[in-house]
């Protein structure tokens, strides 16, 4: 049982046949070196974006019919369905004996809340037993079922989550995440050439980049793996079993204490994902925020950043505030609706904003963190629109335009430039 290890393959990583043999040959390596394997795949790279094209076409629910989320799960939990079969085929055929596990096959059971399911629980014993008589379970990723029986999917990213909580259910001994980089970086490489692979990251710190907006991990496989203790490691599928060598290679996220060079800044994150409302002319006074926020997550929209300043006459404010991308037309179809109630002037929206944040453990015992963000952005002439704290990190929102500008100057400046 205390070999049992959870690998889990990204889009890019199965996006055709020739990558999904080398997943087999990556997956067959641990076969024989004697680990009981279960695999989460995720669909090919660009399906699930083409299957919620599909749905978005097929059009939103008509006037008066609550809208199909349950069927939009339908349609997108299909992509990791022909993944999760390919490589098991592809394994097979490489005398490797395995089967495919689809969400409702296990199960992984969720809660209703379709496009965004949380895992419920996984009752482990068929899967475990599979795995332990030596035969690969291959599963299918981002998809749950509801106790009633409907199919569910686990929000984009989802599939990490799935591998996350397998490990856990199975109680493996670590979860293995194989995507197109080769590790955590200090930022998206994408952005900066310079970033550097951090070998070992702390969970909380994991957590921070991913919901900051570091796609590399869902931020709820981080939470998962926090909770339940499950040693994960993020590294490349693109090498063939043996090249890498496995003692440099890849990322452990794991417990803090088991990190000994303690960075003040460990990382920079953004989000593109941000959206800036304004309500002018607010009266100030009490019981103004609770309207506005109460209303705002009773229709489950999520609130990030707020900044409220009052203007020369003290009893008049704005308010700003932000909400995800996704979630911004209805943020200001409800406030609009409270326009009358509170009397302000104007509703703003404001969609080219982004949210850059810098995240370290070593903030917790560092003054000057914060200066020396604001004087790197200052530097480079970006407007600091709003600001929002935690023990550590520090988040700014600016212009949408300046973000790779922002990233770039503020890696130099914390030292994790690649020298
Ligand atoms: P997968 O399809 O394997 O799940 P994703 O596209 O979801 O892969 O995540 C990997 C991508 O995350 C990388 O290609 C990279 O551009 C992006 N990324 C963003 N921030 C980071 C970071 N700090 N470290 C590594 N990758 C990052
Ligand atoms: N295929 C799903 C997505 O693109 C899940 C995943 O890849 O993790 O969001
Ligand atoms: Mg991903």
């Amino acid at each position: 049982m205390s070999s049992r290890l959870v690998m889990k393959f990204g889009g890019t990583s199965v996006a055709d046949l020739e990558r999904i043999r080398r997943v087999g040959r990556l997956v067959a390596a641990e076969v024989r070196a004697g680990h009981k394997v279960a695999v989460v795949v995720s669909a090919m790279s660009g399906k699930t974006n083409e299957l919620v094209a599909w749905t978005d076409q097929a059009g939103p629910a008509a006037d008066g019919l609550p809208p199909s989320d349950d069927e939009y799960d339908v349609v997108v939990a299909s992509g990791e369905q022909v993944t999760a079969g390919l490589l098991a085929m592809t394994l097979r055929n490489m005398g490797v004996p395995a089967r495919s596990w689809l969400g409702w096959q296990i199960p992984i059971i969720s809660d209703d809340a379709h496009g965004r399911a949380r895992i419920d629980d996984i009752p482990a014993e068929a899967l475990g037993a599979a795995v332990d008589s030596g035969q690969v379970a291959v599963i299918a990723g981002f998809q749950g079922v509801t106790s009633d029986g409907r199919i569910t999917t686990l929000g984009r990213g989802g599939s990490d989550t799935s591998a996350v909580a397998v490990a856990a259910a199975l109680k493996a001994i670590r979860c293995d995440i194989y995507t197109d980089v080769d590790g955590v970086y200090t930022t998206d490489p994408r952005i900066e050439e310079r970033a550097r692979r951090i070998p070992k990251i702390s969970y909380e710190e994991m957590l921070e980049m991913a919901s900051l907006g570091a796609k590399v991990l869902q931020t709820r496989s981080v939470e998962l793996a926090m909770a339940q203790h499950v040693p994960v490691r993020v590294l490349s599928s693109f090498v063939e079993p043996g090249e890498a060598d496995p003692a440099n290679t890849g990322t452990i996220v794991c417990d803090e204490e088991e990190i000994v060079e303690k960075r003040i800044v460990s990382g920079v994150a953004y989000s593109r994902d941000e959206a800036r409302i304004t309500l002018l002319g607010l009266p100030d006074h009490p019981g103004v925020s609770k309207a506005i926020f109460s209303r705002l997550a009773d229709a489950g929209v999520n609130v990030d950043m707020i900044v409220q300043s009052r203007s020369r006459n003290a009893e008049i404010a704005n308010m700003d505030f932000t909400v995800g991308r996704r979630d911004a037309a209805r943020a200001v179809e409800l406030m609009n609706a409270l326009k009358d109630e509170l009397g302000f002037e104007e509703v703003r929206l404001d969609e080219a904003v982004a949210k850059v944040s810098v995240i370290g453990i070593g903030m917790r015992s560092h003054v000057g963190v914060a200066q020396s963000m604001f004087t790197a952005l200052a530097d480079k002439g970006v407007n600091i629109q709003a600001i929002s704290t935690s023990e550590i990190k520090i988040s700014v929102l600016i212009d949408a335009a300046y973000t790779e500008l922002a990233v770039r100057a503020l890696h130099g400046a914390y030292g994790l430039d690649q020298v």
